[in-house]
């Protein structure tokens, strides 16, 4: 008997749990998945709970309920990932599992440790995250109880997971503060690494007029070098302060320590796959699927989706024997929710920046890409209810690889990669 090896059931893990079982032959393999967490997060809800749109245990559910029969589920951290021996130690028992074929799934974690003092004094205090589920929470809480000042959104550094998710809480935060009475006593500041509020120029061109219109201050090129919780204050490897009366950060994302441990990852602990096939670069037999693989596609839970409908066939023809045919694209499909009850929709990939159009249906939508519409905030609504669909085993049309039908693409608009 075969195994395959799964490591993560998040978005990406469960995926793949549900394809594998269903193509793999029960007589010769046997999928294993291993996760430190029974319950699973729907993290794109993070961004509506401290803005009281999502009641906290509307995003979670328990694994156990969609992960496949016919998985073997091994709930533990994860120890050592050693591909030379085809073998990952687990913290639990100090199990070791030798493996065929392995899948690494397990997202990016917050480290808001690498910036100096962000976890001093202010911590949860006047300094909260939203990517993670308790900072989301949490943050509820400070927002309900901010009477105006300075509220500033930091980016520490690129690459996020969901890089519009911060645009998202700045516009949310204007809407939410305007509701409340407290706008014109707060000035918003969104503080980020990037020269602009968003790196493809034509989504960028839309996003910094929004900005404009609602008076949100854009503090570009900000590169965090250290917070000083005494005095409410950040600073920049290039000497410029901003003072915070509420500081949102989404600190430095990076892989999983166990991929540093191990020795097998990047410096941020991504591991590397050819950015087509998603196989890694040194290991024939290990694949990286979702936010731990270092491609320049963004991290989003829509790619994951299209990045293991990829990656299921290429593992299949690598068994087999094949050459690899399947090349991820870098489809990326985004909902920004802007706040007002509207939402902006983009969908790119390596090639094609965000361009105005139709989704999915050509002329007919019925969303519009790069356009503020009530339909795309319905849309970012509903897309909750595909989630939880596709974590059990549903499948739903969304193809893997971008379509250019129903957009305005222009010689302007391409490009070399996606960011
Ligand atoms: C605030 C926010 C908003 C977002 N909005 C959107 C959106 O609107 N649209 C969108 O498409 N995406 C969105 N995303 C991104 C999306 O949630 C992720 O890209 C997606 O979940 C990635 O899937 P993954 O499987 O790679 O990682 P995850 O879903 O994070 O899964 C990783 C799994 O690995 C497990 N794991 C981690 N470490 C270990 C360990 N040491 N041992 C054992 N198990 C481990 C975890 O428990 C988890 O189950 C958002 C994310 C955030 C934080």
């Amino acid at each position: 008997m075969k195994t395959f090896l799964i490591l993560g059931a998040g978005t990406a893990g469960t995926l793949m749990a549900h394809t594998m079982t269903k193509k793999l032959d029960p007589h010769d393999w046997q999928v294993i998945v291993v996760d430190r967490d029974e319950k699973h997060y729907y993290q794109a809800g993070y961004i509506f709970i401290p803005f009281g749109m999502y009641k906290p245990e509307s995003v979670i559910k328990d694994k156990k309920s969609f992960l496949p029969k016919k998985v073997k589920v091994i709930w533990s951290d994860i120890h050592m990932i050693e591909p030379d021996k085809n073998q990952v130690t687990l913290v639990r028992d100090k199990q070791v599992i030798h493996y065929d074929e392995l899948v690494v799934a397990t997202g990016v974690d917050i480290r808001p440790d690498q910036t100096e003092g962000m976890l001093g004094g202010g911590w949860q205090k006047n300094i909260f995250d939203f990517y993670t589920f308790d900072g989301s929470v949490k943050l509820a809480q400070a927002l309900k109880d901010f009477k105006g000042g300075n509220l500033v959104i930091n980016v520490t550094e690129m690459p996020v997971k969901c890089p519009v998710a911060p645009l998202e809480f700045v516009f949310l935060a204007d809407w939410y503060l305007r509701k409340r009475g407290l706008r014109a006593k707060t000035e918003l500041i969104y503080s980020t690494p990037l020269p602009d509020a968003f790196t493809k120029p034509s989504a960028n061109a839309k996003l910094s007029d929004m900005f404009r219109k609602r008076d949100i201050h854009l503090e570009a090129e900000y590169a965090i070098g250290s917070v000083d919780a005494a005095r409410n204050m950040i600073s920049s490897y290039d000497g410029r302060e901003i003072a915070y009366d509420l500081l949102v950060t989404v600190p430095t994302n990076m892989g999983i320590e166990a991929i540093e441990r191990s020795g097998i990852g990047d410096d941020l602990n991504y591991i590397q796959v050819d950015k087509g096939t998603l196989q890694s670069r040194r290991w024939p037999n290990v694949w990286a699927v979702g936010d731990t693989n270092n491609i320049l596609a963004s991290k989003a839970g829509s790619v994951a989706h299209f990045q293991h409908e990829v990656v299921a066939k290429n593992i299949l023809d690598h068994i087999a024997g094949k050459s690899l045919e399947e090349q991820f694209d870098g489809h990326s499909l985004c909902f920004i929710e802007s706040g007002y009850g509207k939402a902006v929709l983009i969908d790119f990939n390596y090639d094609q920046e965000p361009v105005e159009g139709t989704y999915p249906l050509p002329g007919l939508g019925p969303f519009r890409l790069l356009n503020e519409t009530y339909l795309n905030h319905w849309g970012k609504l509903v897309f909750k209810e595909m989630y939880w669909a596709m974590m059990y085993g549903i499948k739903v049309p969304l193809p893997s690889k971008m379509s250019t039908a129903g957009k305005k693409i222009s010689s302007h608009n391409r490009q070399g990669e996606a960011a």
